[in-house]
This record gives C-alpha cells, structure tokens and sequence, in this order.
C-alpha cells in the first residue's frame, strides 16, 4: 500500500452562495442587536477567515455598525488534518486593551484554534470577547469552547470554498463544497 491520497470533489454544493448570505443577514442581526452603542473591534483569524469577515462586516456597514478591522494569523492545519500545535504566525496591529472584540473564524473544528486565539485576546486585556464562526462541526471538538454567533452546524465533512482551503487551494470559491478523501492502495 502506498501514502497516495486521492481526493474527491463532490459536485454538489454543501451550501450554496445564496444560503450564505440568508444566513449571514440573520447573524449580523444578531449581533446589532446584541451591540448596545459600543465600538467594536473585529478580528479575523487568517486565512480561512477572509472572505466570510468581508461579507460579515459589509452587512455590519448596512446596520450601521462600523469596526475596527483586523487580523491574527494563526494556523494549526496541514493537508485535512490538524497538527496539533498552533502558532501565531502574525500578531493584530491595533491595541484591543479595554476594547470589545469580536473574534471572526471560518470553521470551529476541535476549538483549539478559536481558544487560544480567545485567549490571547484576553491576555491582551479586551474589555468583552464574543466570537463569531461561519462553521461549526460540534462533532469534532476536542476543548470546551463554542462560539457565540454560528451561521450553519455541519456534520463531520471537509469543507472547502468561500475562503477554506486544501493545501492552498479552493479558497476562491464563492460557495461552500465538500472534499472526500480516498485512500488509494
Ligand atoms: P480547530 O482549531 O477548531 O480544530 O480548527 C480550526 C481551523 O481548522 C479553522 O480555522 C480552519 O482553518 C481549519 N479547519 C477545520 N475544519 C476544516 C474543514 O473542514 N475545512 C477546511 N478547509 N479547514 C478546516
Ligand atoms: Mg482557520
């Protein structure tokens, strides 16, 4: 048996572009709400986050919320599987020190990457952290965490599209699809 993996993409959308957005006007309707006048601070982690956090805060723009935007860099995946071991390979440039932060991710997976980052916010002396995540697979978690906006709970697939990648690719993608692997012998 060789190492070979071959993948699959499957053809059929796991959700679709217009899913997306119903659902994202839902959340940041949530989240106006849950506002009261504060000045918001929203980070989004790299990369998978970035096509999500600029459509997340355009439509914060239409509810007349406007943040301060920016990103931490923090990466734990290789291939479809988490190494364990997380880094911060890039640190936010704005002070968010007595600052209400909304953290923005593309996937809550085991929720090692959303708790550190969580974490790392607080240190960083936030005056409130709330967290926002296009995708949750509660299936999959390995620390106690979970995030305070979802857009859609999934079952325990490989997703890629609408910023999440394989090995690089995909993130381009203005839907979400769905990789199957296949171990070949
Ligand atoms: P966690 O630390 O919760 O295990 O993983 C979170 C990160 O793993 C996400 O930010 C995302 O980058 C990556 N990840 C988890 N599940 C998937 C998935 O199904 N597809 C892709 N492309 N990335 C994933
Ligand atoms: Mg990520």
């Amino acid at each position: 048996m060789t190492e070979n993996n071959s993948i699959n993409f499957q053809r059929e959308p796991l959700l679709t572009e217009t899913e997306i957005k119903v659902r994202m006007a839902e959340m940041v309707l949530e989240i106006a709400r849950d506002l009261q006048h504060e000045e918001l601070t929203v980070i989004g982690i790299l990369r998978g986050s970035f096509m999500f956090m600029a459509d997340l805060v355009r439509l914060l723009y239409v509810n007349d919320i406007h943040p301060l935007i920016d990103f931490v860099f923090v990466t734990s995946y290789e291939g479809t599987e988490s190494t364990g071991h997380l880094n911060l390979l890039r640190d936010m440039s704005l002070d968010v020190k007595d600052r209400k932060v909304l953290i923005v991710d593309d996937i809550l997976d085991t929720g090692r990457t959303l708790k550190f980052t969580k974490e790392y916010i607080i240190e960083r002396e936030a005056m409130e952290v709330s967290t926002c995540v296009l995708l949750d697979k509660p299936s999959r978690r390995t620390v106690p965490i979970n995030a305070d906006y979802v857009g859609f709970s999934i079952n325990d697939v490989f997703v890629v599209g609408y910023g999440l990648d394989y090995n690089g690719r995909y993130r381009d993608l203005p839907y979400l699809g769905v990789i199957d692997c296949v171990e070949v012998e």
